[in-house]
């Protein structure tokens, strides 16, 4: 049984005030049972979200984390520091790194395994763009972002990886991918994890990512493969978020 994940990617947004908000709705809430709910503010949020969720169910999550625990990386956080401020949760090759700043595969395998080494649970996101998707290459270009992020891992390691799908052309475009191509995809990484193994395959979270939202939550979670989302817009509104959580219930 995969506990369902919600997590709120704010992206470069929010501020002491809408932390501030989040800790007072969700001190009072009533979430489903058994659900785990994730907040990843920016790094200058961390803090001040630590102590705003103490009485809430809400984890911690962070954007993004270099691969180094310490070092001459000047505007760099390394996963160590990430640990002081009670996260849980990293975010690892979101598209937008992926795209703006060039991340590579490599990276995110470096940055993954940074992210094991010091106990984060990492969220690997990948998805194909809009042009990959036409060409009919979506199953390639996801299957080899996992596979790179992956591959190399002790199964061990690769039972503590959440993976986001998240198509690029659905990720903040309001354009969602209908839960049936939503559910394709899931299910073709389950059963690629599968040809490792496949009890860890059963154990694997997916999560999908790209312009969920409160209306169409309820029909994306529903899908067999789809264990939570990634919620980037709607996650900056308490009531939006509020009720994507109560649709993973
Ligand atoms: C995201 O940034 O991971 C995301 C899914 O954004 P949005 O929900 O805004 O599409």
């Amino acid at each position: 049984m995969r506990t369902p994940l919600i997590a709120g990617n704010w992206k470069m947004n929010g501020s002491t005030a809408l932390i501030n908000a989040f800790g007072d709705t969700f001190a009072t809430a009533t979430l489903p049972a058994n659900i785990d709910v994730v907040v990843i503010p920016p790094f200058p949020y961390l803090d001040a979200a630590r102590h705003a969720f103490q009485n809430t169910p809400l984890q911690l999550g962070a954007q993004t984390l270099n691969p180094q625990h310490s070092g001459a990386h000047t505007g760099e956080i390394s996963g160590r520091m990430l640990k002081e401020f009670d996260v849980t949760y990293v975010l690892v090759g979101h598209s937008e790194r992926r795209q703006l700043y060039q991340e590579t595969d490599a990276q995110v395998f470096n940055r993954l395994v940074a992210a094991l080494d010091v106990g984060l649970t990492p969220i690997l996101c990948v998805g194909e763009t809009l042009e990959e998707r036409d060409a009919g290459r979506t199953m390639d270009v996801v299957l080899r972002q996992v596979g790179h992020a992956m591959a190399r891992l002790e199964p061990v390691q690769r039972l503590q990886i959440v993976i986001a799908y998240e198509p690029v052309w659905a990720i903040g475009t309001g354009r969602t991918a209908t839960p049936k191509q939503a559910q394709e995809v899931m299910a073709g990484i389950r059963s690629y994890q599968a040809g490792f193994d496949v009890s860890l395959a059963e154990q694997l979270k997916l999560l999908y990512g790209g312009s969920m939202n409160a209306s169409n939550a309820a029909e994306l979670l529903a899908q067999p493969d789809i264990d939570g989302g990634l919620v980037g817009g709607a996650s900056l509104k308490t009531d939006d978020f509020y009720a994507i959580c109560q649709s993973a219930g």
